[in-house]
């Protein structure tokens, strides 16, 4: 059962062939075999899924369930939950319930999904390994010695393993399309303002969306249609319709313009890793694809820009966690000076310290124009190349990152090779356009995802150009040993 995509299951849970209260046993008995390996999960809630569960049985029974009615899914840990423990991934948050859902977990709730648990996190979302959640890192379900990306990663690997048919996660740089890559799954950033950011924990408020992780496009599509749509509550949410991302599924790729940058496939990109991005690209041209060579001629502005921009919205979206209000108080404080710098010192960890202090220096008065304001411009360019090349191509491909998952450790103690994991997913959240990662192939048992970009609001387009590649190649339906 576990193998069933989203879709299929939705479509055995309507005719009746398995209840979700079965269903949602199936998976909260895999989490209980085979999460110990993993540490996917930060909470699992049994309870509350299977309570989620007999009502999606009875909206079923009374024949008013919707196309997701019954489904379990897994929410990255940086959705408020209400009544389940909300960490972010955080010692700063181990204890916190937040008293509401985020809009994403609340329209998922609406429509019959089953939240089996949260999943685990860089700490924050600070981080491409999964290792800086306070709660241990995750391991890559296709070779438990190597890390399953990140911030996403708890998300990627339990999806992976068939520990969820499918899960949410964020995309601040990459943190969707790096981690379904790595892990061999099917992952969709929507255009910034596209879903509501409405409790979710924000890390960067300007490049932070949050969107769908699951095993194939058609799934994405299916998710999407859930989350997506305007939110009163969230200030940056667009007013646009939200389409039937399921009726263009199958729309034909004749004369699909495909751009390829020719800065995505230069020094840094691995061999391999090439190689499978172009047979991938070999795949479109056999579906009537063109091909056209394309500049993105910033595209080596986008890391450093983004640790300008992404680390000064984080020190102020962090000051919130001050020991007062909520979060981690440290014990005794002598006075309110101490409280504070006890309770942030001893409550984030290293990579959100340095983040703060990278963030707070770039803000400060004398270099804010200096850092700050220079990396807003440099920001425009980033847009202004992706807009030329749309007035040229339909989609941009290539690489969604530069190696398949590395092993753990390995870029632990280097933050700049790290942060060099996201050279190609970070320039797509400077510009606020939409991307997905589709796995197309393998180097030694790891994964290789393609990236594909599309223009604002061109997510029906996107999912229907991984969806035509899926029906004729069976990438994402391979299974991790151990975890068939
Ligand atoms: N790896 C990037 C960072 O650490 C992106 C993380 C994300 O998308 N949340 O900032």
């Amino acid at each position: 059962m576990h193998n069933h995509t989203v879709a299929e299951l939705a479509a055995k849970l309507r005719a009746k062939e398995i209840s979700s209260v079965e269903l949602t046993g199936v998976y909260l008995d895999r989490i209980a075999q085979l999460d110990k390996t993993l540490n996917s999960y930060i909470s699992v809630c049994s309870e509350h899924a299977l309570a989620q569960a007999r009502t999606a049985d009875q909206r079923l029974q009374q024949g008013q369930g919707g196309p997701l009615t019954g489904v379990p899914i897994a929410h990255k840990d940086i959705f408020c939950t209400e009544g389940v423990k909300t960490t972010c991934g955080s010692k700063m948050l181990d204890s916190f319930i937040a008293p509401y859902d985020a809009t994403v977990v609340s329209k998922g709730n609406e429509t019959g999904l089953v939240m089996l648990g949260k999943t685990n996190m860089d700490e924050f979302a600070m981080g491409s390994s999964n290792e800086t959640s306070f709660y241990g890192a995750v391991k890559n379900p296709w070779d438990t010695a190597a890390v399953p990306g990140g911030s996403s990663g708890g998300s990627a690997a339990a999806v992976a393993a068939r520990l969820a048919p499918a899960a949410t996660g964020t995309d601040t740089g990459g943190s969707i399309r790096q981690p379904a890559a790595l892990c061999g799954i099917t992952g969709l950033k929507p255009t910034y303002g596209r879903v509501s950011r409405y409790g979710m924990i924000a890390f960067a408020s300007s490049l932070d969306q949050g969107g769908p992780m699951a095993r194939s496009a058609e799934d994405c599509a299916l998710l999407l249609s859930a989350m997506a749509g305007y939110d009163y509550r969230d200030s940056t949410s667009l007013d646009q319709p939200v389409p039937d991302y399921q009726a263009t599924l199958n729309d034909s790729l004749q004369g699909l313009k495909i751009g390829l940058p020719k800065e995505y496939f230069g020094d840094g990109l691995d061999n391999q890793v090439a190689a499978a991005i172009e047979a991938a690209i070999a795949e479109y041209k056999k579906l009537g694809a063109e091909v056209v060579e394309i500049s993105l001629p910033n595209t080596r502005l986008a890391v450093p820009s983004y640790y300008v921009v992404a680390p000064a919205e984080a020190s102020s979206n962090l000051a919130r966690y001050d020991g007062v209000r909520y979060g981690y108080r440290c014990q005794s404080p002598k006075d309110l000076l101490d409280l504070y710098k006890r309770s942030r010192g001893e409550g984030f960890g290293a990579e959100v310290k340095r983040r703060i202090m990278i963030g707070t220096y770039v803000l400060s008065a004398g270099y804010y124009d200096a850092y700050y304001l220079k990396a807003q411009q440099l920001r425009q360019l980033i847009s202004d190349d992706f807009k030329r090349a749309f007035e040229q191509v339909d989609v941009i491909m290539g690489p969604t990152s530069p190696t398949v998952a590395f092993n753990l450790g390995e870029k632990a103690d280097d933050p700049v090779t790290m942060y060099l994991s996201d050279i190609y997913t970070i320039a797509v959240n400077m510009a606020g356009l939409p991307g997905m990662s589709v796995p197309v192939g393998f180097v030694d048992r790891r994964p290789v995802g393609m990236q594909l970009i599309g223009n604002y609001f061109n997510e029906a387009r996107l999912l229907n150009i991984a969806h035509q590649y899926q029906r004729v190649t069976d990438w994402h339906q391979r299974r991790p040993q151990g975890f068939e």
